[in-house]
């Protein structure tokens, strides 16, 4: 039985999200811990699921401490002091979803042999509620979020620049206005009262879904504009002049920022050259898309700093958990003494295509077997997700989606890109025929 994706657990409410598999998740984690803390974002299902999962927990023995409605790297960083973390949250994905997501005291997400042993726990119904006099403790602890904060001010410097700060009424808008205050900024805030029904804007924080934020950043001249997702674990900024910096440009500032030279930098497959020519004499790591797989190889490979193009940026030092919070306030850093326009134009931009080829999902495997066989002579192969083929000039990416009956095509090179766009099209086809 699959019940995690690569994000936890995530469903529409009452239908593929329930309170029986809530209160079945508290008891098959509550059977090897010890204690929990709990979170949730403000999704109008948040409670519900909440009380149900808390109720498992109790009935397996599990002491539980609820933190409320807190920001999912909040929740990540409070579990230091927990057995395992829990949070409710269904990300960046629209109002109707509900879904939980378990963590390590380290601040990483369950693993894939963790969230297993879950699932067959669940499969089997092998609970053990424990006797009446061995219930676990409930108990409410309010400190979570000035620890976080506290935290974040001991790791970043001063800024007195002007920010507006678009928490998509999602569960940043408990921490991050607040933290940029403290940090000396002068904050506009901008959907940033917590609502469930998600009223202002779709709350992934994605171009087509900010413009309010970029208008509001030219009408009040500031200095940059910060979007986060519904649990704020992600991140994504505006210049100064009104433009969406897309996320290869987030990496590569970060990167350059946060890392010297010779630094390992851990991204997805998709991701951008830029990347990897942004800071020189850094070794750029590349994995399954997915910010758990890259959180992964940032700990086994013990890298400087990692992310994903969509908005997580980790930074290992403080946590393996992608943190929007921080990463909102590092930014501010980066563009104390350039304007984010600036820093944007200096980094290298290289010709990207994208596109899809339909294709039915029986016969994704058939033409995936023929790329490989075309491609593989063509460079560098791997198979890690997808096939992607890296050549002196650039790279092609061609990977079947998980969802639709669609194979996609990406490509990036420093010359000659849509040459090797149309090479992967016609591979395809041809199988295809
Ligand atoms: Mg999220």
């Amino acid at each position: 039985m699959k019940l995690f994706g690569s994000s936890g657990i995530r469903g529409i409410t009452n239908k593929e999200v329930t309170t029986d598999l809530a209160l079945k998740v508290g008891l098959a984690l509550g059977k090897t811990k010890r204690s929990a803390v709990v979170g949730r974002d403000p999704r109008i299902a948040g409670e519900m699921i909440e009380h149900a999962i808390i109720s498992g927990l109790l009935s397996a023995g599990c002491d539980v401490v609820r933190i409320g409605m807190v920001s999912t790297p909040t929740l990540a960083y409070a579990t230091k002091d927990y057995d395992c973390g829990v949070m409710i949250t269904a990300s960046h994905n629209p109002a109707e979803y509900v879904g939980i997501k378990l963590w390590n005291p380290d601040g990483m997400a369950f693993d894939s042999s963790q969230q297993e042993e879950i699932e067959d726990c669940i499969e089997k119904e092998d609970f053990e509620p424990v006797s009446w006099d061995k219930i676990g403790n409930v108990s409410e602890d309010a400190n979570a979020i000035r620890q976080h904060t506290n935290m974040i001010l001991q790791n970043v410097k001063r800024s007195s620049k002007r920010v507006i700060i678009d928490c998509g009424c999602g569960a940043g808008s408990t921490i991050t206005p607040y933290v940029l205050r403290k940090m000396g900024c002068e904050v506009i805030t901008l959907n940033s009262q917590p609502d469930g029904y998600f009223p202002a804007r779709n709350p992934e924080p994605n171009d087509a879904n900010l413009t309010l934020l970029k208008t509001a950043v030219k009408e009040f001249g500031a200095d940059i504009g910060i979007a986060q997702d519904g649990d704020a674990d992600r991140m994504m900024a505006i210049d100064e002049k009104g433009e969406f910096i897309t996320g290869d440009e987030m990496l590569a500032l970060f990167a350059r920022h946060e890392c010297n030279e010779g630094a390992k930098i851990v991204v997805p497959v998709d991701t951008s050259m830029m990347v990897d020519d942004a800071l020189p004499g850094s070794t750029v790591i590349r994995t399954r898309v997915g910010d758990v797989y890259v959180a992964e190889e940032i700990k086994r490979c013990n890298a400087d700093i990692g992310g994903e193009p969509s908005g997580s940026w980790i930074f290992p030092k403080i946590s393996y958990c992608p943190d929007g919070i921080f990463a909102s306030a590092k930014i501010m850093e980066l563009i104390e003494s350039r304007t984010l326009s600036e820093l944007k134009e200096e980094l290298p931009h290289y010709p990207t295509y994208r596109g899809t080829v339909k294709c039915d999902n029986e016969r994704k495997a058939h033409v995936m077997e023929v790329v490989h066989s075309k491609l593989e002579k063509c460079g560098n192969i791997s198979d890690i997700d997808g096939i992607r083929v890296e050549m002196d000039n650039g790279w092609v990416l061609v990977r079947p989606s998980g969802t639709e009956p669609k194979i996609r095509i990406t490509v990036e090179a420093r010359e000659g890109a849509d040459r090797l766009f149309s090479m992967a099209e016609n591979i395809i086809k041809e199988a295809l025929n």
